[in-house]
């Protein structure tokens, strides 16, 4: 018997037909160990029972002929031209295949090779041909002789056939491997047992039997991950101890009572979700998901008060400092709403009598405070108040807030807008808290599709606000051609003529904020020449930071007319006085971020315009600019970013270990992902050390490696 904890450990050097450069080269795609190859899935499998005699193929249906290559030649009858000739049989007759410029084909196809060839014969001059069929090459021997062949990914230029007899050659060794997974889980989902379901993933007897096969693997990878998310959340929120807050004033109920307006339902039960959360000993780990514009920041308020209520002091941390800045701001003006703030406490105002919310802003370059005039606070003044315990809530950077500062007594904190904010991050804000443990939500307005939740965020409580505040317009979203952009600065003229202010987001740089920054900077002028008698203001992310939140205070005031901007606008940034937003290139940017951007307009309740302007080159830029133009709704447009980018995409955009998703496809396997992460937590509730299940707890150990090293350190 031999476990896939203990196969992860045998280098693939070890399995026959893989010593020397061939072990090298896997080792650079990925496949270190056995247990890795074994996890090396074919990436299809030609059934030779449906396969159809070259003889028999009806002309012009997608057919898939095995035959074998008599001869290869290539010529080049003009420039540009390059056309290969491979002549195959099976027996039954002879066709020739057409390739065109693919001169790798010679070498991929020398006489003898057997291969699957997947496409329509035609004939031509009276001849059987197909033109540049789907090409899966069998290689020259055994193993191909059963009904279903599997094709294994090339993996650093390895032939299929090769990676199949070293698959062939490890399996022999390895099996029969151990089925860790517990008895009644197996039953309850009717799956083979483990060593069947590899077997039968790399050698099938049918097309069925591998789908069964890889339906078990899949589940038991999932089951991995789901297992590892239990355990963190066991570690950071059930064995931990926080703070109870049970205040029994009024401070929040006086807050909400101020606003101008009523909250929407969704908002009054995510407030109660929370407070009930952060009322138990253990400290909250939640994601608070909510739209553009959907009124997260009033809950965040809303949760922070309950903890300066019991005398504790409250973070908010956002990803820039001008998010930062306009935080502070519009809790400030919501404290006054609410007459909860202490006001000037030099002029001895008699206004804040009752209880006052003390706030303080703290940047890299800039302090400030509600309780004394703008412009008096000097950063090392602040940072000694709030070790002194002396400020409520402190809205700042995750960096500042992370590293920088000392809290007398943090007892919640709210991280905003971000997706970085990974387990390793959330221990380190644990370990920075002086006594218990701070309460922690997470908010963002990416709608992140169920599957991701439970993968990426599965360790974490969820509450979503899928109701928007009423009286929201829709933006009106047109997809442009670079050429007709008339159109668009028509209405950038006609909206500055009766006060509305325009955003004019550049195109991306990936990678090169310097290279960014100079188109930007390009586009500026440019536009300045468009509109002469307008005023534009510049903001990218290379000027300093007193000088964007000079630029955005004057866009902010209505002092200027166009802000032409890179990126940096995305996030979180509420002018509700623009009306237009013109996107260039939009097709290069990812959904998200173009939902996300165009949510900065949906908070003004006249019209709005959204344009787009783009040539897309790629289909995918195509698509993403259909679904904005045909949808606003986030989670929707979220599915479509899923589908069209891959888990891979969206996965590598985390670094943790949990990306390594090798089987699993979590829009196709949602079924088992679920089934996976119920099992999962089902059994870390039963058995919370994995005592009895010594064998999982070492897969999940083995297999994730770093990712979850640190839960298991007692
Ligand atoms: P988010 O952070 O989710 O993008 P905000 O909390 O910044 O959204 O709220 C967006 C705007 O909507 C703010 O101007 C806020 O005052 C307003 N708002 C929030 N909740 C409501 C509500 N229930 N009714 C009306 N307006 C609301
Ligand atoms: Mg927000």
């Amino acid at each position: 018997m031999s476990s896939l904890a203990y196969l992860a450990d045998v280098p693939v050097d070890r399995v026959k037909g893989l010593a020397g450069k061939r072990a090298a080269a896997l080792r650079k795609g990925g496949i270190t160990s056995v247990t890795d190859l074994l996890l090396h899935a074919p990436r299809r499998y030609i059934d030779r029972s449906r396969v159809t005699p070259i003889a028999k193929a009806p002309l012009g249906e997608e057919v898939t002929v095995v035959a074998e290559v008599t001869s290869a030649s290539t010529r080049r009858p003009r420039r540009n031209l390059i056309i290969t000739d491979v002549y195959v049989t099976d027996g039954s007759a002879t066709m020739k295949v057409v390739f065109f410029n693919q001169a790798f084909r010679e070498r991929q196809l020398p006489p003898g090779t057997e291969v699957a060839l997947s496409g329509r014969v035609e004939t031509f001059r009276g001849k059987r041909q197909m033109k540049s069929p789907a090409v899966d090459t069998l290689g020259k021997e055994s193993l191909v002789t059963g009904r279903v062949v599997p094709v294994h990914p090339t993996v650093g230029g390895i032939p299929p056939w090769v990676m199949r007899s070293a698959v062939h050659n490890a399996l022999s060794r390895a099996r029969p491997i151990d089925d860790p997974i517990p008895a009644d889980v197996r039953e309850r989902h009717r799956f083979v047992d483990r060593d069947t379901a590899f077997a039968l993933l790399h050698f099938p007897d049918t097309v069925e039997e591998a789908d069964e096969a890889r339906r078990r693997l899949v589940f038991d990878e999932l089951f991995r991950l789901e297992v590892a998310l239990a355990l963190t959340k066991q570690k950071m929120v059930d064995e931990a101890v926080g703070i109870t807050h049970d205040a029994p004033g009024d401070l929040v109920g006086r807050f909400l009572d101020g606003l101008p307006f009523t909250l929407t339902g969704a908002q009054k039960r995510v407030i109660d979700e929370i407070h009930a959360d952060m009322r138990t000993v253990h400290p909250m780990h939640r994601l608070l998901l909510g739209e553009v514009g959907s009124g997260k920041t009033i809950v965040a308020i809303a949760a922070l008060l309950l903890a300066v209520e019991g005398g504790y002091q409250g973070a908010v941390m956002a990803p820039t400092e001008v998010l930062a800045t306009q935080h502070f701001l519009s809790v400030e003006a919501m404290l006054q709403e609410a007459s909860l703030s202490p006001g000037d406490d030099t002029l001895f105002s008699t206004a804040s009598s009752g209880p006052a919310v003390h706030l303080a802003l703290l940047t890299s370059s800039h302090a400030e405070v509600n309780f004394r005039p703008a412009g008096s606070t000097t950063r090392d003044q602040l940072i000694e108040e709030i070790a002194a315990g002396n400020v409520d809530i402190v809205v700042g950077t995750h960096a500042l807030i992370q590293e920088g500062v000392q809290f007398a007594n943090l007892g919640a904190a709210v991280v905003d807008e971000q997706h970085r904010f990974g387990v390793h991050q959330r221990v380190s804000l644990r370990e920075k808290a002086s006594s218990a443990e701070p309460d922690l939500l997470i908010m963002t307005a990416t709608p992140i599709p169920r599957t991701l939740s439970m993968t990426l965020y599965g360790d974490l409580d969820v509450s979503v606000i899928d109701e928007m505040p009423p009286g929201r317009p829709s933006v009106e979203t047109v997809a442009l051609p670079p050429e007709r952009m008339d159109v668009a600065y028509e209405r950038v003229r006609e909206q500055a003529a009766v006060g509305r202010q325009t955003f004019v987001v550049c195109p991306l740089v990936e990678d090169s904020p310097k290279v960014e920054a100079a188109s930007a900077t390009a586009e500026f002028e440019r536009l300045r020449g468009v509109f002469p008698d307008l005023r534009l203001g510049l903001l990218h992310g290379q000027m300093r930071p007193a000088e964007k939140a000079d630029v955005m205070e004057q866009f902010r005031r209505g002092d200027l007319d166009v802000l032409v901007s890179t990126t940096v606008i995305e996030v979180g940034i509420d002018i509700p006085n623009s009306t237009v937003m013109i996107i260039e290139d939009a097709d290069r940017f990812g959904l998200s971020q173009l939902h996300q951007l165009r949510g900065r307009l949906s908070r003004h309740t006249g019209p709005n315009w959204c344009y787009l302007v783009a040539d897309p080159g790629t289909d995918e830029g195509r698509e993403r600019i259909d679904a904005m133009v045909r949808t606003d709704d986030g989670f929707e447009l979220a599915e479509v970013d899923l589908a069209i980018r891959g888990q891979g995409t969206v996965f590598g955009a985390k670094q943790s270990g949990l990306s390594d998703l090798r089987l699993a496809d979590i829009l196709r396997d949602q079924d088992l992902l679920i089934a996976a992460r119920r099992e999962a937590f089902r059994l870390v509730t039963e058995d919370p050390g994995l005592q009895d299940h010594p064998d999982i707890a070492d897969e999940v150990r083995v297999l994730l490696g770093d990712a979850v090293a640190w839960l298991f350190v007692s």
